[in-house]
């Protein structure tokens, strides 16, 4: 079994012992959803598996990247709840995608939970025990935020996610992290538990053994304003800044806070034959503007990065037309992670990162463990 199998859970976690880069790829695949999740702006119809020309162009595009000192570590299925998605088993039984998705560490789905009792769920489960059952499995919950207080609904995620856990009999430990679709939060009933993070955190830990993810489905909308993503994710920063000072650092985990990350994890978005930029602001972000588009040609490692190498400077060479880029000490991590190129996608200047509180985890004093962040 290859080592880094054996020592990473989160790849990024333990940047001193890596011998590799790690390549995460979100497929964006599914299609068909009976939910009507708050913030969801997910394009339910129009995505398409990853067979016919592009097999053969996939299958050399990760033996190229192995070749070249990456891993691939993460697919990601998406975007719609797998267990009601109607093309489901479809993807994940052709032969081509079994190939190309076993090349990957980790297997990542998501889903509601709402509903795991039909024979398309036992078939879904029937190909991943026997399709899958040599890879990592990550089910991650969609949560609705505004249903958080609402015991029922908890009750009901925490039995349908252990009845399905208890059919995947091929999976021995199946991680799960808890999603919630970002929007704006003070139009629900609960706005200001919704702005405490460390309640929520803590309501979803004891439950799910999960922490939360925030998930920018609006960057899904292809004609988003950039008003409106600025809008809403000022309010994240607000979240994090508030959450995470002083001693309440040592409550909270809070990944987009260990600035090295990105330097031996890369993520793409792909779909329909392309691939996007996945710029990491709090979360990995997935949109299909013309803007993160990678222009690849022959589908090998060196095109990735010689895209990623331009992109860095392009980044560097805007940051003049930015509020506080140009004095800010985190300016290379935000390089690093894309954060400038979404910025001059949506054509922001303002900061969009929460500075206090990666100051409080990476400056301040504080008592949590350095493999805890
Ligand atoms: S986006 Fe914010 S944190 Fe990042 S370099 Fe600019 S000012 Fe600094």
């Amino acid at each position: 079994m290859d080592s880094y199998i054996d020592k990473q859970y989160l790849a990024s976690r333990h940047l001193k012992d890596a011998d590799t880069f790690y390549v995460n790829i979100n497929f964006e695949v599914l299609n068909g959803c009976k939910w009507a999740c708050r913030g969801c702006h997910v394009n339910r119809e129009i995505q398409q598996g990853i067979g016919g020309e592009y097999t053969e162009k996939f299958v050399n595009l990760l033996n190229d990247f192995e070749q070249n000192k990456y891993k691939p570590f993460i697919a990601f299925i998406a975007p719609t709840d797998f267990l009601v998605a109607n093309n489901t088993v479809e993807f994940l039984n052709d032969d081509a995608t079994v190939e190309i998705l076993n090349k990957f560490h980790r297997l990542s789905l998501q889903t509601t939970y709402l509903d795991v009792d039909s024979p398309r769920v036992d078939a879904i489960v029937d190909v991943l025990n026997a399709r899958y059952k040599n890879m990592e499995l990550e089910i991650n919950i969609v949560i609705e935020p505004a249903q958080i207080l609402n015991e029922k609904y908890l009750d009901v995620l925490a039995h349908n996610k252990a009845s399905l856990e208890r059919r995947l009999t091929s999976f021995n430990h199946i991680r799960t992290f808890g999603i919630f679709n970002v929007f704006d939060y003070s139009a629900t009933k609960i706005a200001e538990t919704l702005q405490n993070y460390d309640l929520l955190h803590h309501k979803i830990q004891h439950l799910f053994d999960t922490t939360i993810d925030y998930n920018f489905s609006l960057g899904r909308k292809d004609d988003l304003p950039g008003e409106e993503f600025e809008k809403t994710v000022l309010s994240i920063s607000e979240l994090f800044d508030d959450a995470i000072s002083g001693e309440k650092v040592k409550f909270l985990r809070f990944s987009f806070g260990k600035l090295t990350d990105s330097l031996i994890e890369k993520q793409y978005n792909y779909r329909m034959g392309e691939f996007f930029a996945s710029p990491l602001l709090y979360e990995r972000f997935v949109s299909f503007r013309e803007e993160l588009k990678i222009p690849i040609n022959k589908w090998t490692a060196s095109e990735f990065e010689q895209w990623e190498h331009n992109l860095q400077l392009t980044q560097y060479s805007n940051v003049g037309d930015k509020d506080e880029c140009g004095s800010c000490h985190y300016l290379g991590s935000c390089i690093d992670r894309g954060v400038l190129h979404l910025m001059d996608a949506y054509g922001i200047k303002r900061c969009v990162v929460a500075r206090d509180a990666l100051d409080a985890i990476n400056f301040k004093r504080s008592k949590l463990e350095s493999n805890e962040r």
